[in-house]
């Protein structure tokens, strides 16, 4: 593509991971001529949006302003499904596990009372899951038939073709240098050329700080590692019993995930906190010690005492703000340019709420949900 020639465009999108990938695919939906530039080819390994797969919680421990997002990101996502012909969404249902004194546990159930969200009590010890888990015999084992994952990869490349489709742009293997206010709009500088638009959205993933350096110190970058596990005895599979998890272990104050075996590949497993800071993205070891295996080969020997070897890991990046909540925002030195970023380990499954809200807000539309606590001035 030259550059050189390109007229202005209505709004340019930096990055094509699953946020800005999600927004092109609505703006360019709502008419506008969109331009998408990434520094690498998504989906790729390289930001937050790999590894195969993503849980799709509905009682939202992290707050009930999420619910209502959430239940529009499945309604979008099954929307996405029919227009792509792909499956990207597994309404599989998911199980939670954890102490009865657990927050997260206490967290989880108060969202499905107060917002109306099936959860059923269930028994690990009984058909159809007995054998499955290893739970201690006092926890708590919820089942939420509302949740599932979604297909990671699949889903980006799906939302990129469909805004391809319908007119938007896509320029690869581009970094965005620098964003400035110009006459027209905004000017773009790339390592491919300058670029113009009216507009601009960056959703940068863990590489904000470069082009947003007020985001700096609103966000920190987390280094974390996905497990994979042999399904050796066939019983962790998707379609089976063995659902998608979350599991609070108080003790040990730690959270661990997982996901059955989609394709043969293995039932994925990780742990969530905000642990093993980065200062860059640029910087972070892709190698796998034992220091990231050692914790959740433990857990999945005691939970899940069925599972076969490890046989892979694979590392990815969270961007995440100091309360976990989302900064969807303009920014305030420029009048056309807006980010969307610190989605803390658990944005994926909003992208197309998210995506529709930004395009809302580059369009100067109402946005359905109260926005206030993503706001700019609300993280501190
Ligand atoms: C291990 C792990 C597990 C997770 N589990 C869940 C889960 O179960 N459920 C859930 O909902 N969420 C989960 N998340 C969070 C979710 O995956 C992320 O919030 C989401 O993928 C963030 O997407 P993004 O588009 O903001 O970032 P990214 O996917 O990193 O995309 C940013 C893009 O911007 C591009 N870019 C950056 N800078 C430039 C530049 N200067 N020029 C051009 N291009 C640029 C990058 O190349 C990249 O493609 C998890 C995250 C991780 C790491």
């Amino acid at each position: 593509m030259n550059l050189m020639n390109k007229p202005l465009y209505d709004v340019v999108v930096v990055g094509g991971g699953a946020i800005g990938a999600a927004t092109s695919y609505y703006l360019a939906k709502s008419g506008q001529s969109v331009l998408l530039i990434d520094r690498f080819n998504p989906p790729h390994p390289h930001g937050s949006s790999h590894g195969q797969s993503r849980l799709l919680r509905v009682a939202y421990a992290e707050g009930d302003k999420y619910v209502a997002m959430v239940r529009r990101a499945v309604k979008l996502w099954k929307d996405l499904e029919q227009e792509s012909g792909e499956t990207l969404f597994e309404q599989t249902g998911v199980l939670y596990a954890g102490s009865k004194k657990s927050a997260f546990m206490e967290s989880v159930v108060n969202s499905a009372q107060s917002q109306e969200i099936p959860l059923l009590v269930i028994d690990q010890k009984q058909a159809p899951i007995a054998g499955l888990y290893a739970m201690p015999n006092d926890w708590l084992t919820l089942f939420e038939p509302e949740g599932g994952f979604l297909h990671t990869e699949r889903c980006v490349a799906e939302m990129l073709r469909l805004a391809m489709a319908r007119g938007a742009e896509r320029l690869t293997n581009t970094q965005v240098l620098d964003i400035q206010s110009s006459g027209t709009g905004i000017a773009i500088e790339t390592s491919n050329g300058p670029v113009t638009a009216k507009s601009v959205v960056i959703c940068a993933g863990p590489w904000v700080g470069d082009l947003v350096p007020a985001l700096k110190s609103k966000v920190s970058y987390q280094r974390k590692v996905m497990h994979w596990y042999a399904d050796d005895k066939e019983q962790f599979g998707n379609g089976g019993h063995f659902k998608p998890f979350v599991v609070h272990d108080e003790d040990s104050n730690s959270w661990f995930y997982g996901v059955p075996d989609i394709d043969g590949s293995g039932v994925k497993i990780g742990d969530h906190n905000y642990e093993n800071a980065v200062q860059h993205p640029d910087q972070i070891d892709r190698t796998i010690s034992p220091q990231d295996t050692d914790k959740v080969d433990g857990l999945v020997k005691s939970f899940l005492p069925g599972m076969g070897k490890r046989i892979k890991s694979e590392t990815c990046l969270y961007t995440s703000t100091a309360n976990t909540d989302f900064i969807l925002d303009r920014l305030p030195d420029f009048d056309r340019a807006f980010v969307a970023s610190g989605f803390s380990g658990h944005g994926f499954k909003f992208a197309p709420t998210i995506g529709e809200i930004m395009s809302n807000m580059v369009l100067g539309h109402q946005s359905d949900f109260d926005l206030t606590s993503f706001a700019l001035a609300a993280h501190s």
